[in-house]
């Protein structure tokens, strides 16, 4: 099974991008959901975007969680943007709406139940059914929207921490590092589980409560001006958009977060 610890990665400011393809991807997450072994912890995924690996420079906390991860896909346009700027190398965009989509095909087909957890209430509700009217016979063990994102699994209403315990996959949206800390702090207790990621606003694109930008803008990487147009509100968070190029303009300049041998597991001779 592939995973970035055993595989070739990219580091953006200390945060391992793999750099599986997109089909190598959802065939490891095949083969995750397919192993019934007992004791293996789940297989934990992140789509790392531009805001993301900013705070990972800042909040130590984060990017410890961020390196202990098992795949971290190239979510935004961005991440993909800086890893052909640093390494000169092509990485799959990889987002939390295609996996959550291609994930639920795979659990209908191989039978694994799923959980979604997070998004506003009833939101998470909408957008299981949805999936479950585009993927006859998925099983879902249950749906919970926390009031806070840091409600812990043993603070959770009985029910919900044994459905929690039966699913197969566990998704979770909390939005970005609440439900990476979230699954961190969490997933000791889920031992049947054998994936778990973070999904963003993922529901909220479901269940049709926020709109994905139009193709032609997420395919030219400008989503995020649809999204701050969308949600006025998050100005604050795409000012880490510039500061993330900057921040690599700089590093590249300075040869100092690239240095060739310092890349993980590339062959010399493949470093531009
Ligand atoms: N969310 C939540 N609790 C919170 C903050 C966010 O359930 O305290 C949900 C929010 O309703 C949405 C999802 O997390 O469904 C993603 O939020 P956001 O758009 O901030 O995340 P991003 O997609 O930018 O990572």
């Amino acid at each position: 099974m592939y995973t970035h610890t055993e595989s070739e990665a990219y580091p953006v400011f200390g945060v391992n991008i793999s750099s599986c393809s997109k089909e190598d991807f959802f065939v490891s997450v095949n083969e995750r959901l397919l192993n019934s072994e007992e004791g293996l912890t789940p297989l934990f995924v992140v789509t790392v975007n531009p805001e993301i690996a900013i705070q990972s420079i800042t909040d130590n906390t984060y990017r410890t969680i961020l390196q202990s991860s098992n795949i971290n896909t190239a979510d935004g346009v961005g991440i993909s943007w800086a890893v052909k700027y640093l390494y000169n190398r092509s990485v799959d965009r990889i987002t939390g709406s295609d996996s959550l989509e291609k994930i639920c095909a795979a659990c209908t087909t191989l039978d694994q139940s799923v959980f979604f957890y997070g998004a506003g209430p009833g939101v998470a509700d909408k957008a299981a059914s949805i999936l479950v009217t585009r993927n006859p016979g998925l099983r879902v063990e249950g749906v919970y929207a926390p009031d806070s994102p840091d409600i812990y699994y043993e603070d959770l209403p009985l029910s919900t921490q044994i459905e929690l315990k039966h699913s197969s996959v566990v998704f979770v949206a909390l939005g970005a590092p609440s439900q990476e800390k979230w699954i961190y702090d969490n997933m000791h207790h889920l031992t049947r589980c054998r994936l778990i990621i973070g999904i963003g606003g993922s529901f909220d694109f479901i269940a049709g409560t926020q709109k994905r930008a139009p193709l032609f803008l997420r395919k030219s990487g400008l989503e995020w001006m649809y999204r701050l147009y969308k949600e006025p509100a998050r100005w604050r968070r795409m000012l880490r958009l510039p500061l993330f190029v900057l921040n690599i303009l700089l590093l590249k300049a300075s040869n100092t977060t690239a240095p060739k041998n310092k890349l993980i597991n590339v062959p010399k001779e493949e470093i531009a």
